[in-house]
């Protein structure tokens, strides 16, 4: 394993159930259920979602004191290449042609910081990286994944969170990580399927 030396500042996640949660977060404000990233239309204008994600990183990594360097906005900007996932592989692979060169451990020790920054999410039945769409606000998302096309959309409904972390006590099983990933066709997909 790999040191976990600029993120310290940020809670023990691995102790956390709540993933994405910030150390100051208020479980009792999670209520509201919120579309964190909808499907967006083939022709939406996608360098906006890039500009808003970098500079809402910015300011989530700027109020935990977190260092915002150059590779971490580069490998987070490669994230939101699109709305679906990405795999570290083809992060080292664009970093290599880009002339940068991130040796692996590098690139999973970014991709780790940058989860645990709470800036993107991994895709575990991908394994593959999304971009997060609400950086810097406490939730645990919940993803729909488009088989057909890969997009993915994040929801947060925090009343899934808090059912399942209560059968879990009940069970006296100790949750590290909630992940919720639901397969089927897009808007846009199930129009022409
Ligand atoms: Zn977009
Ligand atoms: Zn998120
Ligand atoms: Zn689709």
């Amino acid at each position: 394993m790999y040191k976990r030396e600029a993120t310290s500042k940020i809670v023990p996640w691995h102790k956390a159930l709540y993933y994405n949660v910030l150390p100051e977060a208020n479980p009792a404000s999670m209520t509201r259920r919120r579309i964190l990233v909808p499907f967006k239309k083939r022709t939406h204008d996608h360098r906006r979602c890039v500009d808003v994600a970098l500079a809402e990183a910015e300011s989530a990594c700027r109020h935990k004191g977190l260092r915002f360097t150059a590779l971490r906005r580069r490998v987070l900007t490669l994230i939101w290449t699109r709305h679906a996932p990405v795999k570290a592989y083809d992060i080292l692979e664009r970093l290599g042609r880009e002339g940068r060169r991130a040796a692996p451990p590098t690139v999973y020790r970014t991709l780790e910081f940058l989860l645990e920054a709470g800036l993107v999410h991994r895709i575990e039945s991908l394994n593959a990286y999304v971009g997060c769409g609400g950086a810097g606000t406490p939730h645990v998302g919940q993803f729909l994944i488009c088989r057909r096309c890969s997009a993915v959309a994040e929801v947060d409904t925090p009343a899934i969170a808090k059912a399942l972390a209560a059968d879990a006590k009940r069970l006296g099983f100790r949750a590290d990580r909630q992940t919720i990933e639901v397969r089927g066709l897009c808007a846009e997909c199930n129009k022409v399927a």
